[in-house]
């Protein structure tokens, strides 16, 4: 089976716009991408692009599959039983491929059922997108999502707990640096894990092939976290100059998640999000986008994620991150970067987040051009295609 889209631009997910291209999709990938003309007299399957661009799937590098985006996180995941949770899963997965998304992380689940989720989709059971798992979140006891986190004190027993997950199936390891915004108690600036114990865990990760996220706020325990050998850098709000450095120095990603507060604020009318989280969400907002920008212009490498499935981060929006990114300080050609090429590199997948000759295709036809204008990509409604693996997801009549 061949597909061309011609008509439009194209985006190529690293930064380059082609304009007077065709690209040939043959099966799952990429074939071949030249000037029109090469095409001439071409009469099988096409998708005109005329007025809009073709890009590469977004890729969410930070999310919960069985979380609901509901205002209470955590309490559904200890009331359903496995197979409601399964469902949900599958069903928040597919949300997140008809929004544009064609590769995700879920960076914190429970019981592995997430892993089974990732697993029936890569089998082809169920049409879905390409999705990653760290298992359960690993942090001290009693601290940040203790509630669905493997808990573990000193450097034997992370380790521990690393295998653990890598037994269950992780393909990357998933650490609380940090307190965080929906601990009640916890305080998002304060360090959790001490250096020795993140350095054990990074470095059994490492040594058993798997990258390291850690989730961090506070200055010091996003050091901890980078000195000790982390991956990437979730959330950030108060990340420093000193941190700043630091991860430059050592090619760290931030995972800036901007969505958390976004639709946290936008909802607060409700009454239903805990004032604790209201709380947190107003005294970190504005350090969270001052210290993404200050990352940004220092150079920083940054993969989107949205930490979809949180209060009313619903997973069927989390292209909207691009747009947030955006009005943080970013260009729309870098945020796309950020949701193409750099999470495709976070996530070690070379064949995806870019349209280039033998890569998967993950593809998205949007409106108009997203380098202009990033709504264009970030609002679902002016998707008018996804394709995932070569096979289209969602038209748009
Ligand atoms: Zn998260």
């Amino acid at each position: 089976m061949r597909t061309l889209f011609r008509g439009g631009l194209v985006f190529d997910g690293a930064g380059k716009k082609l304009d007077g291209h065709g690209v040939l999709v043959e099966d799952r990938r990429i074939r071949r991408i030249a000037p029109l003309a090469e095409f001439d007299g071409y009469a099988e399957a096409a998708v005109d692009t005329s007025g809009g661009t073709l890009m590469p799937g977004v890729i969410d590098t930070h999310t919960h599959l069985l979380l609901t985006g509901g205002p209470d996180q955590l309490g559904p995941l200890e009331t359903l039983p496995a197979t409601a949770l399964a469902l949900g899963a599958l069903k928040h997965a597919q949300d997140a491929l008809l929004g544009g998304v064609t590769s995700l992380r879920d960076v914190g689940g429970k019981d592995f059922i997430e892993m089974r989720v990732r697993d029936a989709i890569a089998r082809g059971d169920f049409m879905g997108p390409t999705i990653q798992c760290s298992g359960h979140i690993i942090c001290i006891t009693g601290g940040h999502a203790y509630r669905i986190g493997r808990q573990a004190d000193g450097v034997e027993e992370i380790r521990k707990a690393v295998r653990e997950q890598i037994r269950g199936g992780a393909d990357l390891i998933k650490l609380m640096a940090t307190g965080g915004m929906s601990s009640p108690g916890s305080d998002p600036g304060a360090s959790q894990f001490t250096y020795e114990e993140i350095a054990a865990a990074c470095a059994e990760a490492a040594r058993l092939g798997k990258p390291s996220a850690a989730h961090a706020h506070g200055g010091e325990g996003i050091l901890n976290a980078v000195r000790a050998g982390i991956t990437s850098i979730e959330h950030g709000a108060f990340l420093d100059e000193t941190g700043v450095e630091e991860m430059l120095k050592r090619g760290v990603f931030l995972v800036p998640t901007l969505s958390v507060s976004h639709w946290t604020e936008q909802n607060a009318q409700r009454g239903t999000i805990p004032q604790f989280i209201l709380d947190n969400t107003a005294r970190t907002k504005e350090a969270r986008k001052r210290n993404f920008k200050r990352f940004y212009d220092a150079g920083g490498k940054i993969a989107m994620g949205t930490d979809g499935g949180t209060q009313y981060n619903f997973h069927r929006l989390s292209a909207y991150e691009l747009a947030l990114m955006v009005e943080a300080g970013m260009t729309p050609v870098d945020a796309l970067v950020a949701a193409n090429a750099s999470a495709a590199e976070l996530m070690r997948m070379k064949d995806r987040g870019r349209i280039a000759e033998g890569c998967y295709a993950d593809l998205l036809v949007v409106d108009g051009d997203p380098t202009i204008d990033i709504l264009n990509a970030a609002l679902s409604e002016r998707h008018r295609m996804v394709m995932k693996n070569g096979v289209a997801a969602k038209r748009r009549a």
